[in-house]
C-alpha cells in the first residue's frame, strides 16, 4: 500500500507560461487568478462593500519579486490572464507607468489595482513556505475576505486551508512515491517503464494515449519555439544588469566550425542559452521543471531532435522518463530555488535531462541506467546555491542552464558505461540528501539575493 502516491501530471510539471520565474511569475499569476475567481462567489453584500484589493508578498517573493516581475504577474492574474495564453509583450507593459491602474470586476463595479496595492513585505516571515502571498479584499480598514497562497516552485501553488483531496480522487493504476516503489511496480506487473508512465498519465488526466502523445509533442514544440526565438534575438536583456544576449553569437560560431569537436558543445550551449535568454526576457517558455531552469531540457531535446534525429516516439518516451524524475524530486524534496537553492531547479533539470538522454538511447526502457543518470545529475549539483544578481533570472541562471545540460550529457555517458551494479547511490538516497541539504542551507542562499553572487552586483 503506497500511502502518498505521486499524482502530478506530466502537463502540470511541464507548464507553458511567461518567464522569468515559475515560482515568482506563473505561481503568483495563478494565485491572483484564483482569488479573482473566488470574488464572484462571495456574498453580494460583501462584494458591494468592497473598495480595494491588496496583495502582500513575503519571503523570497518580496526579496526578488521586483526582478522576477511578480508585481506584473499578480496584476495579470487579477485581470484574468492565464499563463499559457498570456501575450508576453502585453505582460511586460503592465505597471510600466507607475500611475497605471487596472480594473478588477467585483459585483457590478470595478476595483482598481496598481503599484500602491502591491506590498513587498518582510523577507523573514513565519510561514511554512518561503514564497508566501496574501491577497485581501477590503473596505476601508476592514478585511472582507483574505486568502493566503504558497508558490512552491514550478508554478505550483497551495492555498492555505485548501481541503485535502484524497489520494483516491487521483487513483492511478501503478502508484509509487519513490524510485524503489516504482521499480517494485515494474517488476510486480512485468510492465515497461514507458507503459507504466503512460497508463498513470492517462488515468490522471482522462486523456487517451493519442491525446497524451499529442500534448507531449505540443510541449516540445513550445520548448523549441523558445530556442528558435532566442537564437535570433540580439540585444540587451531587460533589467539593470544590461546583460547582452549571447545565444545568437554562439549559434553562428558553432555553424562556422562544424568540423570541430567543440561545435557539438557550442551548439548545445547556444540552444540552452537561447531558451534561457527568452525566459529572462519574459518570453513564453516551458517550466522544466521551473522557468529558471527552462533552458536545460529544451536545449537537450532540440539537440536530440536536430542533431541525433530521434523520432517522435523516442522523444516522447524520453520526456516521460524526464517527467518521472521531476515528480520524484518534487514529491520527496522540492523543485523550488526558494526551498532548495539552485540544486532544486538546475540540479533537477539536469537529472531530468540525463534521464531523457538515457531513455532515448535505449531500444527498451531499462530503469537501471535511467536512475543512475538522474542520480549522477543531482549528486553533482548538491549544495548549489540560488543567488541571482539583482533578483533577475540572468546571472548565474542563464549560463547555469548550459552547464546543467552539459552535466546531464556527462551523467548520461557515465551512467551508460559499466554495469548497473557500479552505481552505489540510489536516486531515493540522493533526493533525501538534497532535501536535508536544502533544509540546512541558509535563507540567504535561497532566492533572496542576500548573499553569494548577488552581492557582486555592484561590480557588474
Ligand atoms: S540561481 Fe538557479 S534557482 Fe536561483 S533563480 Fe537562477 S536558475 Fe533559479
Amino acid at each position: 500500500m503506497i500511502s502518498s502516491p505521486i499524482t502530478t501530471s506530466v502537463f502540470d510539471l511541464f507548464k507553458v507560461g511567461p518567464g522569468p520565474s515559475s515560482s515568482h511569475t506563473i505561481g503568483p499569476m495563478k494565485a491572483a487568478f484564483d482569488f479573482r475567481q473566488r470574488l464572484a462567489h462571495l456574498p453580494t453584500e460583501i462584494q458591494q462593500r468592497a473598495d480595494a484589493i491588496h496583495v502582500h508578498l513575503y519571503g523570497s517573493l518580496s526579496a526578488t519579486g521586483k526582478g522576477h516581475g511578480t508585481d506584473r504577474a499578480v496584476v495579470a492574474g487579477l485581470l484574468g490572464w492565464q499563463p499559457e495564453t498570456t501575450d508576453p509583450v502585453a505582460m511586460l507593459k503592465l505597471l510600466r507607468d507607475p500611475a497605471a491602474l487596472y480594473p478588477v470586476p467585483v459585483d457590478e463595479k470595478t476595483i482598481e489595482v496598481g503599484p500602491q496595492q502591491i506590498h513587498f513585505e518582510r523577507v523573514r516571515y513565519d510561514s511554512p513556505y518561503h514564497n508566501t502571498m496574501v491577497i485581501k479584499l477590503t473596505s476601508g480598514e476592514a478585511v472582507l475576505s483574505e486568502e493566503e497562497y504558497y508558490s512552491i516552485g514550478g508554478g505550483f501553488i497551495i492555498r492555505k486551508n485548501e481541503p485535502e483531496i484524497s489520494a483516491d480522487a487521483y487513483s492511478v493504476p501503478y502508484p509509487y512515491s519513490t524510485m524503489a516503489e516504482l521499480k517494485a511496480q515494474l517488476t510486480a506487473n512485468t510492465i515497461s517503464l514507458d507503459e507504466l508512465l503512460m497508463a498513470n498519465e492517462m488515468s490522471l488526466t482522462g486523456r487517451d494515449r493519442a491525446e497524451v502523445n499529442q500534448r507531449i509533442d505540443q510541449i516540445l514544440d513550445f520548448m523549441h519555439k523558445a530556442v528558435r526565438r532566442g537564437l535570433k534575438q540580439k540585444g540587451i536583456l531587460p533589467g539593470s544588469i544590461k546583460l547582452s544576449r549571447k545565444a545568437p553569437i554562439l549559434f553562428q560560431q558553432a555553424k562556422g566550425m562544424s568540423q570541430s569537436s567543440d561545435s557539438f558543445l557550442i551548439f548545445l550551449n547556444a540552444y540552452c542559452l537561447a531558451a534561457s535568454e527568452e525566459n529572462a526576457a519574459g518570453g513564453i517558455v516551458v517550466t522544466a521543471p521551473t522557468s529558471g531552469a527552462s533552458g536545460v531540457i529544451p536545449g537537450l531535446t532540440f539537440l536530440a531532435k536536430h542533431r541525433f534525429h530521434y523520432d517522435k516516439a523516442t522523444m516522447r518516451a524520453g520526456m516521460l522518463a524526464a517527467a518521472m524524475i521531476g515528480f520524484l524530486v518534487k514529491h520527496n524534496a522540492s523543485i523550488s530555488g526558494a526551498e532548495m537553492g539552485c540544486m532544486g531547479e538546475i540540479g533537477t533539470a539536469s537529472a531530468m535531462g540525463a534521464a531523457f538522454l538515457t531513455r532515448c538511447t535505449q531500444a527498451k526502457a531499462d530503469i537501471g541506467p535511467i536512475e543512475a543518470a538522474a542520480e549522477i545529475g543531482i549528486e553533482h549539483h548538491l549544495g548549489m546555491t540560488c543567488d541571482p544578481i539583482g533578483g533577475y533570472v540572468q546571472i548565474p541562471c542563464i549560463e547555469r542552464n548550459a552547464m546543467g545540460a552539459v552535466k546531464a550529457y556527462n551523467a548520461f555517458l557515465l551512467a551508460t558505461s559499466g554495469a548497473a551494479s557500479f552505481q552505489k547511490i540510489s536516486l531515493d538516497a540522493v533526493v533525501k540528501v538534497m532535501k536535508a541539504t536544502g533544509r540546512d542551507m541558509s535563507t540567504k542562499y535561497k532566492e533572496t539575493s542576500e548573499a553569494g553572487l548577488a552581492l557582486s552586483a555592484t561590480e557588474c
